[in-house]
Order: structure tokens, then sequence, then C-alpha cells
């Protein structure tokens, strides 16, 4: 197919729901891509933050390939070894829990806020998100979103969402009345801009949960899997969710969401509750038990902290260099840079020199490059970034 002919066919027969840059690509490798003219580009932002290896893994690759030559399917009133295995590693590596599969991000926050529901018997059913949150697009997660832009043309949504000021206890504890049964925060927010909780406040909330038997729900699609530098974001303040949502990079860039409950909690959901065709499939739970190994093995989490240390100080140096820059802020490999103008038209430069990064809230960009990102591709990365600074 022609290029012309691929973006007539979009025009033609896909709904307009996503805002596109005119990219056609081909081939992923690590953290490299390269599009239909054979146009190499340095990919800082690897698929929205589901391409925590990079592209096409060869540990990813390789389970896949013996996997579908097995079993790719069946459903889950069976049980597959590849299934067993998994929710066993995820309990190794979290804490001590029981999960439920699903294949998205949005279907995990679904899936919380039923449990969050359920625990509350009917007879406590508000839940407490925060300003500037993002949980997923389907109705459920719409209304634990806070933003909104994204949610705005739907209503009415669900009942019983509260959001509260990010970073201030006071303002959760105001919203709190004997209807609360669970708080979701996302301990970096990734859509809202880079925006880090406080250590007090992530404390605080726990106390408060366990005073008053809430649920407090850790959403870690975006942060788990090692982005923040440790497998899991409340690593960093020594803080356990009593829920915790994964899903974009946890199966190597093949959908997948989880569902991870402590196990205190895990006979809210009784048979026949929740389900999922697709969840838990052979193949993508056998990808995501290479991503998990990958991690370990090449010692991915060091590499990320190692890596922060350079990145961070580059974008700093930058800042120095260039007042646009008014804050960079960040945790593990998700950096903020936020801007005082609109971030779009560096986005855009930036992509035109071969390297792509995202620009969130207008003025933020988005820095989220591949764990097993090498000092050389962040120098060539601050490289460009330093050019698109020139003349903006
Ligand atoms: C991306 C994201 C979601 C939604 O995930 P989907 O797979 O797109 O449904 C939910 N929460 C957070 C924090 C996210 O970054």
């Amino acid at each position: 197919m022609k290029k012309e002919e691929i973006f007539d066919n979009y025009n033609q027969y896909i709904l307009p729901t996503y805002k596109k840059q005119r990219i056609i690509f081909t081939k992923g490798k690590g953290i490299k891509l390269w599009d239909i003219d054979g146009k190499e580009y340095l990919d800082f932002f690897p698929g929205w933050g589901v391409n925590n290896l990079g592209h096409c893994h060869p540990k990813v690759m390789c389970a896949v390939r013996d996997q579908v030559s097995k079993l790719i399917f069946v459903p889950n009133n069976y049980f597959t070894i590849q299934q067993a295995k998994l929710a066993k590693e995820i309990n190794f590596w979290a804490f001590d829990s029981k999960v439920f599969f699903c294949n998205s991000g949005a279907e995990a926050i679904e899936a919380a806020i039923k449990f969050a529901r359920a625990y509350g018997k009917k007879e406590r059913n508000e839940i407490i998100t925060f300003l500037n949150s993002f949980h997923g697009r389907t109705c459920g997660a719409l209304s634990a979103t806070s933003q909104l832009k994204y949610k705005e043309p739907f209503e009415p949504l669900l009942d019983g969402f509260k959001t509260a000021p990010f970073n201030d206890l006071e303002g959760v504890e105001k919203l709190i009345t004997p209807k609360t049964v669970a708080i979701i925060l996302e301990l970096v927010q990734g859509e809202g801009g880079i925006n880090i909780a406080n250590k007090d406040f992530v404390i605080g909330l726990r106390k408060i949960c366990d005073q008053k038997d809430i649920l407090l729900v850790f959403d870690e699609v975006q942060t788990g899997m090692g982005r923040t530098g440790k497998l899991f974001a409340y690593e960093h303040f020594n803080v356990q969710p009593d829920l915790m949502t994964l899903a974009k990079s946890v199966a190597g860039g093949l959908p997948m969401g989880v569902l991870i409950a402590k196990r205190k909690f895990a006979d809210t959901f009784k048979p026949g509750m929740h389900a999922s065709t697709f969840g838990g499939g052979a193949v993508i739970c056998k990808a995501a038990l290479a991503v998990f190994y990958a991690i370990q093995k090449e010692k991915l989490l060091t590499n990320a902290c190692k890596m922060e240390e350079f990145l961070k100080e580059g974008l700093l140096k930058l800042k120095e260099k260039y007042p646009h820059i008014v804050n960079v802020r960040g945790m593990g490999l998700m950096y903020g840079v936020e801007l005082d103008i609109e971030g779009s038209p560096i986005v855009d430069k930036a992509q035109s020199l071969g390297l792509l990064i995202n620009c969130t809230q207008d003025k933020v960009l988005r820095l989220m490059p591949p764990l097993n990102v090498t000092k050389k591709q962040i120098d060539k990365a601050l490289n460009i970034l330093d050019k698109c600074f020139q003349g903006a």
C-alpha cells in the first residue's frame, strides 16, 4: 500500500478519535523505530509507556512465538499453565495478593471500581479521586478521571465520585463521609503532567484508609513495571495499596490489564461477579512472564536509575540555557519538562529531527525512554532537544 492510500483508508474507514502525527511505522527494534520511508527515529515515548523494554524485545518475541504455536486461547472457565505462573510471579514481586486479568488499563480500573462497590456492600459507594487524574476512557474509568475535557461530552457518568486536590491531605479528609469506600491515586500523575505525590501525603492517605476501612487504590498503569526505577512506584513511598492496577507495559506490548487485590480483601469478588473473555489469555500471560524475567535478568531497574541521573542532569542543563523551560521533574525514567509556551511545536520539531516525545497538559513535554536506554542514546536525544529549543 502507498502512503496516500493508507492515509486515505484511515480517513474513510476509521472513526476519527485520535489526533494523529502523519507517520506510518513499519518496524521497531529496541529504542528505534523506522517509518515507511526508512527514516529512523529514537523513541523516547515508546507506545505511550507500553514498551518499557523497547520495541520487539527478543525475550517477548520468543515467548509469543513459542506460545502461539502451542495454544493461543481458551476461556477462563478452564485453567492454563501460563496464567497460573504469571499470577504467582505478580504475587512474588508485588505484595501478597490475588489478581484479576483483563485487557487494558481502563478495564483494570473498572474492576477496581466494581471491587470497591462490592466491598462497600451497597452501604458505601463513594470513591475519592484527584485533580488532574487520568484513569481511562470507559464510563466507569472516566467517572474516576477528574479532567473535564475527557468526560464532559458523556455526562452524566457514574455517581459517587469526588475530586480531591492532589497532595492535600486536609482536602481529602474534608471529602470523606461514612459512605466513602475507596481512594484512587496515581503516585506520579502521567496524563496530568508528571505530578509526583509527596511521601507524607501518601503515608497520610494510608493512615486514613486504615482507620476508616477505606480501600487505598494505586493506579500504576503508567508508573508500574520499572518506569520509576522501582518495579512499582509504591516502593518509593514505603506504602502498600489495598488494590493496584497494572496495564500498559505489563505484557511487553500486548494488551493486558491486571487488578491486584491484597489477600485479606480477596474474597470480595465471588464467582460470577466479574469476568473478561480475553483476560489472561495464554499468549499474553507468556509475554508478561517474559517481561518480568527480562527486567530481572537484564537488571533494567538498576539501569533505569543510572540513566535517570544522565537524563535529569541533561534536562536541568537545558533548563539553565532556555528560559522557556520552567520546571524539570520526574522519577526514574518518567520525566516532565514544563514550559511557559505550548509544547506541541517542540514535539513536532523533535519528530522532524528523529526524536519521538510527547506533550501533555499543553505545556509539559513528557519523556519516558525504555528502561534499557543507554547514555549515548540519552545524549543524542538531549542534543536534538537542544536544537528544538533554539529559536523557540
Ligand atoms: C493509560 C492509563 C490508563 C488507561 O489505560 P488504557 O489501557 O488506555 O485503558 C489508566 N490509568 C493510567 C494511570 C494511565 O496512564
